[in-house]
C-alpha cells in the first residue's frame, strides 16, 4: 500500500473573483470546480487544476471574503511548487508575469522563478524533469510546452526541520531524502515535501495561507489509512464524503493538517467533463439553500466561460 503522491492543497482568499483571474487567466490552470464549503456553505470553495481536475493538479480556496492576510508560520506551509516544462518555460512565465504586473524574483541559479498570488501566498514555479507526467490546463495565451505541469512541491516551517519525521517515513511511506527533505513516490507521481527553520514571528491564518495538504490514495486503501494512522497513536477524523472523493484529516507531528483522499469518483461526477467549473454545484445536503447563495455569494467570471461565449 502506498500513497499516490498529492490529491490537492487548500487555501484561504480573501476575495474569490482576483483568485479566479489569478489561477484560471494568469497562471492559466482550469476552474474545475465552483462549490461551497461543505462545513459552512455560506462560502466558496474554488477548485483549479488541468483539465480533467487530476489528482496531482488540484489547488482549491475557500473563500472568506474580506479576510486579513495571513501568515505563514511554525507548523504550517509556506511555499507551493508548480512545476513547468523547462528552463524556457521560466523565461516565457517570468515574461508573462512581468507583462501583468506580477513581481516575481528568479531564486537558485535562476532556473525558478518566486512569486505571490494575490492574497501573499508564495509560489514558486520550478522545472518539473525527474518524473511526473505532465498535467496540463489548456488556456489560449499558455502554449502547452509552457503550460503549468501539475504541483511538485511543498514546503512547510518547522521546529527541528532538518529532523527526519518518522510518521512521515514509518507510516505514511516518504522516504527521507536528508536535510528535512523528503519525496512521497507514488506508482505514476511523486512529490516533493521539505521542512524549513520556522521564523520567530508568530503564525496567523488567514488570507494567503494554507489550510491543509491532501495525499492521494487508491479508493480500497482509504480505510486502511485510517486505520493505520490510528495505530500510529494519531488522532484522525471519520471518513467524511466530499462528494469528489471521500476524506479524511489529522495533524502530522510538526502541526500541518494533512488530509488523505481518494482517487475518485472525481469532478466529473455532477457535471459534463466538458463544463467543469462553469455553473455553482452544491453538495446534496445544501442544495436546498441554493437560492440564497445565488443571491449572496459574490458572482465569479470564469474567464473560460468569457472566452467560448466571445468565440460562439
Ligand atoms: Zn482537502
Amino acid at each position: 500500500m502506498r500513497l499516490e503522491g498529492l490529491h490537492h492543497i487548500t487555501m484561504i482568499t480573501g476575495d474569490a473573483q482576483s483568485n479566479v483571474a489569478f489561477y484560471a487567466d494568469t497562471l492559466g490552470l482550469r476552474l474545475v470546480k465552483k462549490t461551497v464549503n461543505f462545513d459552512d456553505p455560506s462560502a466558496y470553495h474554488l477548485y483549479f487544476g488541468d483539465e480533467s481536475g487530476a489528482p496531482g493538479s488540484i489547488l482549491t480556496w475557500f473563500e472568506f471574503a474580506g479576510a486579513v492576510r495571513g501568515r505563514a508560520g511554525i507548523g504550517m506551509i509556506h511555499t507551493l511548487q508548480l512545476g513547468v516544462p523547462s528552463a524556457a518555460s521560466i523565461e516565457f512565465w517570468a515574461t508573462r508575469l512581468a507583462d501583468r504586473g506580477v513581481s516575481a524574483e528568479r531564486s537558485g541559479d535562476g532556473t525558478s522563478l518566486v512569486f505571490e498570488d494575490p492574497d501573499g501566498l508564495r509560489l514558486q514555479l520550478v522545472v518539473a524533469d525527474d518524473g511526473n507526467p505532465p498535467l496540463q490546463a489548456v488556456h489560449p495565451e499558455v502554449p502547452t510546452e509552457h503550460a503549468i505541469t501539475g504541483l511538485e512541491g511543498a514546503r512547510a516551517y518547522s521546529m527541528f526541520s532538518s529532523v527526519e519525521e518518522s510518521v512521515l517515513t514509518d507510516v505514511l511511506g516518504f522516504e527521507h531524502e536528508g536535510n528535512g527533505e523528503y519525496r512521497l513516490q507514488g506508482v505514476d507521481r511523486h512529490f516533493h515535501w521539505a521542512y524549513d527553520a520556522a521564523p520567530a514571528l508568530a503564525p496567523r491564518p488567514g488570507a494567503g495561507t494554507v489550510h491543509h495538504i491532501a495525499w492521494a490514495s487508491q479508493d480500497d486503501d482509504h480505510l486502511k489509512w485510517q486505520a493505520r494512522i490510528a495505530e500510529a497513536d494519531g488522532y484522525v477524523t471519520e471518513v467524511k464524503d466530499r462528494d469528489y472523493f471521500n476524506a479524511i484529516y489529522f495533524r502530522e507531528p510538526r502541526g500541518v493538517l494533512f488530509e488523505i483522499a481518494t482517487m475518485s469518483p472525481g469532478f466529473a461526477v455532477d457535471e459534463d467533463a466538458a463544463h467543469l467549473g462553469e455553473a455553482l454545484r452544491l453538495p446534496k445536503q445544501h442544495e436546498h439553500l441554493r437560492a440564497e447563495l445565488e443571491r449572496t455569494l459574490q458572482p465569479v467570471v470564469n474567464p473560460r466561460t468569457v472566452a467560448s461565449e466571445v468565440s460562439a
